[in-house]
């Protein structure tokens, strides 16, 4: 029985428009196969939006967004855009999106498929088969608290910026956090700094409160000096980690980078009731737009991970993740992730090869 659900597109620039692209056949062959009746929507954003509307937010992109039960978006940005005042820059749109529809939640996964293990920096053993969530709280914390500012005259100035979170606010990214580790491994660990900071004592004393609501889930709590050395130390000892906004943006980056592959790695924003904006983590790429190279994976698993989170169509999601990696098994590579000796395909045989494989 078909369901309409719909998702919104948003293609953006550089080579957004290319992988989204090859999602989009991936949601339509879902839909062919198994009757899910996923409706589609697509609208610019970026620095294509603002080409055609002035703006990279048109009001008919935010509409589409808040209407929509979930968002693909590609990517933006590009030299193109550069040199236009900063609130028309393609990158406002997504801290546009994420405030207007309250995205404080950015669950970011850092996977490597065993078949990729020799793209990581670290040694084969330590990363291969690794599976770990970063859930970092997004629209809180030092970015955003006050006051803000630099004061006093020069040569005597003070820069400064405050630290703050709510019990509210660290409540709604704990559940979140627990509700994702309730569907992976059942381990959660916090991150903060509660040895030096006031603000962390809170936020170890509302997690481990709200821990009591999610039974099954093992929580522990470690020093965000201490997990970033965990985590290229023995990073298959996480499961999910769940860290406010500042600590999640480092270590978020460290461990995708544990993998070794841009081009791999998708990621969501959620509200509190689960509708999301998935996006691959890189960006527009623009070195190689156009050129139809670009891996169309981490978009793809993007949408793994709507269908997991929004949809709650895991096994659908695991009819995406299986293909992927049966691509990989059989030696697909993109340009990015190929190694010597090896042909790269392009986005779109890529695509192909994944759609092939959902069957
Ligand atoms: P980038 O992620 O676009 O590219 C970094 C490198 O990785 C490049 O060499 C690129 O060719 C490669 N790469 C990235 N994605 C790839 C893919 N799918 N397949 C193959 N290779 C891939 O980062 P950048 O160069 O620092 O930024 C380029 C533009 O993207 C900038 O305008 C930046 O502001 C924007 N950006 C946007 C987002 C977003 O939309 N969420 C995120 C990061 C950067």
């Amino acid at each position: 029985m078909a369901k309409n659900r719909l998702i919104a597109i948003l293609p953006g620039d550089g080579i957004g428009p290319e992988v989204t692209e090859q999602a989009v056949r991936v949601i339509e062959c879902i839909n062919a196969k198994h009757d899910t009746g996923f409706e589609i929507k697509t609208e610019p954003v970026g620095g294509t939006a603002y080409d055609i509307h002035g703006t990279p937010l048109p009001d008919s992109t935010l509409e589409l967004a808040k209407s929509a039960d979930a968002i693909l978006l590609g990517a933006v940005g590009g030299p193109k855009w550069e040199a236009i005042e900063r609130q028309h820059r393609p990158e406002r749109a997504l801290l546009g999106l994420r405030s207007e529809l309250q995205l404080f939640s950015n669950l970011r996964p850092a996977i490597l498929f065993p078949e990729l293990a020799s793209a990581s920096t670290l040694k084969r053993e330590v990363v291969s088969g690794l599976d770990i969530m970063i859930v970092r709280e997004l629209t809180g914390g030092i970015y955003f608290g006050g006051p803000r500012g630099i004061e006093g005259e020069p040569g005597d100035r003070k820069g400064f910026n405050t630290l703050v979170y709510t019990e509210s606010e660290v409540q709604r990214i704990a559940h979140s956090a627990f509700q994702v580790a309730m569907q992976r491994g059942k381990r959660l660990c916090s991150v903060d700094k509660a040895n030096v900071l006031e603000v962390s004592e809170l936020w170890r004393e509302v997690v481990t409160a709200v821990g009591n609501s999610y039974p099954e889930v093992e929580l522990s709590h470690m020093y965000v000096d201490n997990a970033c050395m965990q985590l290229v130390r023995a990073p298959k000892q996480f499961d999910v980690i769940v860290t406010g906004n500042m600590f999640g943006d480092i270590l978020s980056d460290a461990a995708s980078m544990l993998t070794g592959s841009i081009g791999m790695l998708p990621s969501a924003s959620l509200d509190s009731n689960g509708k999301g904006m998935y996006e691959p983590v890189h960006g527009s790429a623009p070195d190689i737009a156009g050129q139809g190279i670009a891996n169309p994976l981490a978009t793809i698993l993007s949408v793994a991970m709507m269908f997991r989170s929004t949809f709650h169509e895991a096994a659908l999601a695991g009819i995406i993740e299986s293909a992927v990696q049966s691509a990989l098994a059989a030696g697909l590579r993109t340009a990015d992730i190929v190694s010597d000796g090896e042909t790269a395909v392009s986005t779109q045989e890529m695509g192909d090869a994944v759609i092939d494989r959902i069957g």
